[in-house]
């Protein structure tokens, strides 16, 4: 099939459901639709076989299959639609990897509903807000969320980048700014989550392997954005995925991954629309989409120099009106096969093909439970609240509590005893 966006998958429903409308008038009796439906759709009571859409969680990944999720699809601009950019890639061997983790994306992790014990991999492309900002949230909730097992993250370092902005060094902040959080959570739940291990890649080497695990091999390319920016290219079971990060077109890109299986590259908006919509500068709006980032028709040559067997496109914001001009620019280029990623777009990956859905995902979710059994380090290691701050506690509340307390014990059969210090 040749390209099939969504714009046009609509339109052509639309064309079948007025043929399926025309054939039903035809039909001089009714009965004979619904059996036709009945044979087609299962029984009215059972589960239907062929789902359109994805519900996370109902299906099993096969042995040989990818699935890969546009958590965050869209831009540093927060908004309610759209996350910034995070993609997580789950392997019929049972690895999962996320891809950046822009501002606005945990939630929407969170959303899948997966034990964080599994995806404890996450590799960062450049250590910008929109691809970065949601990994100290991921890392500090992950106590109260049960993750059980170490956070390994990998982001870029070295070749010439200055030592106070390479990734360690981010890291080594990032739990500096929240040694508050750290200190005061010891001792009152499992706080085991808070290993952290950094990795840190040489972003301007190219095609060099980062990760080697499992079958599961990843690559780092050199990108052209400012300088500390990596492209990734993800191998595994004869499957290929490219995932750009940001970047302008460029030669490693182009050599690495031709005819890759899924190729997931930035394309950001035209000079025009980011002037009206996010109301750049002419200079500004010129500047950002032809200097630092692809924007479509960059995106389109860079797809028609590599020809993947199925292309996505995404940071930019997604709309009913931007989605036309940025098809037709990009159509104007190339022809081959691309979606324009919306937050929870969905891609099974295999060797046959890839298919598209969307995900329809639980908006009051919780956290899942937690692979092992969890435990507080009881003794001296709690954290004390100071007398002085206690002081404040009104005694008249001891009876609340004590009543808490003495139900509790009898539902769980415990006996925990109130005391707001050890
Ligand atoms: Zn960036
Ligand atoms: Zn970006």
């Amino acid at each position: 099939m040749k390209t099939m966006t969504l714009y046009r998958q609509t339109a052509r429903v639309m064309k079948l459901a007025i043929v399926a409308f025309a054939a039903t008038a035809l039909l001089s009796t009714g009965v004979c639709v619904n059996n036709a439906l009945a044979k087609k759709g299962g029984s009215p009571t059972g589960a239907y076989s062929d789902q359109s859409v994805y519900y996370p969680g109902t299906e099993e990944l096969a042995p040989d299959e990818m699935r890969v999720i546009a958590v965050g699809s869209g831009m540093p601009m927060p908004r309610l639609k759209q996350a910034a950019a995070c993609f997580l890639i789950e392997l019929g061997n049972g690895d999962k990897f996320i891809f950046d983790m822009g501002n606005g994306s945990f939630e929407r992790i969170h959303a899948l509903g997966i034990s964080l014990d599994y995806l404890d991999k996450v590799f960062i492309t450049h250590p910008h807000m929109d691809h970065m900002a949601d990994l100290a949230t991921f890392y500090m909730t992950g106590p109260q969320n049960n993750r059980s097992v170490p956070l390994r993250v990998w982001g870029p370092g070295g070749g010439g980048m200055r030592s106070e902005w390479s990734f360690k060094t981010s890291m080594d902040h990032m739990e500096k700014t929240w040694a508050w959080m750290k200190g005061t959570l010891a001792g009152l739940i499992d706080t085991t989550a808070f290993k952290l291990e950094v990795t840190e890649y040489d972003w301007t080497k190219v095609n060099n392997i980062i990760y080697e695990d499992n079958g599961v091999v990843i690559r780092s390319l050199p990108a052209i954005h400012l300088e500390g920016t990596a492209s990734f290219i993800l191998e595994w079971n004869g499957l290929k995925l490219a995932f750009s990060g940001d970047t302008l077109p460029n030669k490693w890109w182009i050599e690495h991954t031709q005819g890759v299986d899924i190729s997931i590259h930035e394309c950001f908006f035209t000079p025009a629309m980011a002037m009206e919509k996010w109301k750049f500068s002419s200079m500004e709006a010129i500047n950002a989409v032809t200097t630092v980032h692809s924007n479509p028709q960059y995106f389109a040559k860079v797809m028609a120099m590599t020809n993947p067997k199925h292309a996505v496109a995404y940071h930019f914001q997604n709309d009913f009106d931007t989605l036309p001009i940025i098809m037709d620019a990009v159509q104007e280029i190339y022809d081959g096969p691309v979606d324009y990623a919306q937050d929870f777009m969905v891609w099974n990956v295999t060797k046959e093909g890839t298919r598209t859905r969307m995900a329809v995902v639980n908006p009051e979710g919780y956290p899942p439970a937690p692979l092992e059994e969890k435990s507080i380090e009881a003794g001296g290691d709690r954290y004390q609240t100071p007398d002085s701050v206690l002081a404040g506690w009104p005694k008249e509340f001891d009876a609340v509590a004590e009543k808490i307390y003495t139900d509790f014990n009898k539902e769980q059969g415990t006996d925990y005893k109130f005391q707001l210090k050890k």
